[in-house]
């Protein structure tokens, strides 16, 4: 499934990349290198959208993370705010419900694992996806890229097939099931270059959920914000445990995310075990590294 995923830009200081030589370029938090080639037309932001002050902190953040959005980006984005807050009237998808927070809380915190991972083609799963974050916004924003939405509740997939559909994309797919069970499916096991999940439960088992999906030399990312502290030393043990370890914590400093959000990031070292994940019952009643109820998400 990543046979194509060579960098062919040259190796970013700050970014884990596909490139042949692993995963060297770690980031500490600085903003990435953009690929000129990834970027289908030059930038606009037209005057009279600019000039909406809801849009000002998400440009500046988008500044910050050096992305400059094509027209069609920037309306699928607002196309994408719109219906989501739209839809959010009629189902439960989000809390954030004012229009610069989505910007913000929603795209621009999604966009910013691209300080942690950049390639012209990857093949990307989201897991807990909801409303689409931040599988969604990364696939706008990286086109090529070949993007699985994993969810298990069934009116958020409608949602995301929704805004695929509207906003044409192509080579995603939101997909409706639990990690725990499609993670033994020959056709996902070991199958992405990188995996990631936003908000959706403890590190440990976020890596028990991740790690079966992640190629060897793949990358996992897990937003969080919070104390840390005990969770992430229990995600470093049961890390060792699913052929994985610990890489990075790069804090997220960018315009209405300056609540200490971090990316920590993950490297499938070798395959995970067959056993992985376990049943959901089993993975709450024998969490793998002993663990007090400590989740700390962000939305
Ligand atoms: N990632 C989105 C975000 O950050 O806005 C949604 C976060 S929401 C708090 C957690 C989501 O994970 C829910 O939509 C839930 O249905 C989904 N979820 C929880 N456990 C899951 C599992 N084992 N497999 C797939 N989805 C799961």
């Amino acid at each position: 499934m990543h046979e194509n995923n060579l960098d062919g830009g040259k190796p970013k200081r700050h970014l884990i990349n596909n490139s042949d030589d692993g995963i060297d370029n770690v980031g500490t938090g600085l903003a990435p290198v953009l690929h000129p080639s990834d970027q289908p037309s030059p930038v606009l932001h037209p005057s009279p959208i600019q000039a909406n002050t809801d849009l000002q902190p998400f440009f500046e953040g988008l500044r910050q993370l050096c992305i400059e959005l094509t027209d069609e980006q920037l309306n699928q984005f607002l196309r994408y705010q719109q219906e989501l807050l739209d839809w959010n009237t009629r189902m439960n998808l989000t809390s954030i419900t004012n229009n610069e927070e989505v910007l913000t809380k929603h795209f621009l915190d999604s966009l910013s694992l691209l300080m942690a991972y950049d390639a012209p083609l990857a093949h990307v799963l989201d897991i807990g996806s909801g409303a689409g974050f931040p599988g969604l916004p990364l696939k706008i924003l990286r086109p090529q890229w070949h993007v699985v939405l994993l969810e298990a509740t069934g009116k958020k997939v409608t949602f995301m097939r929704h805004i695929i559909e509207t906003l044409h994309l192509h080579n995603v797919k939101a997909v409706h099931g639990r990690a725990e069970e499609l993670a033994h499916k020959a056709d996902y096991r070991a199958s992405f270059d990188l995996v990631t999940a936003r908000a959706v439960a403890s590190i440990p088992t976020l890596l028990e959920f991740a790690t079966p999906f992640t190629r060897s030399g793949g990358t996992m990312i897990f937003p969080k914000k919070g104390d840390l502290t005990g969770e992430l030393a229990r995600g470093k043990r049961a890390a060792s445990q699913l052929g994985a370890r610990f890489r990075d914590d790069i804090l997220v400093t960018l315009p209405g995310l300056d609540d200490g959000r971090r990316l920590l990031v993950w490297e499938q070292v070798s395959k995970c075990p067959e056993q992985y994940p376990r049943s959901g019952s089993l993975m709450a009643k024998k969490p793998l590294v002993h663990e007090r109820l400590n989740k700390s998400v962000v939305e």
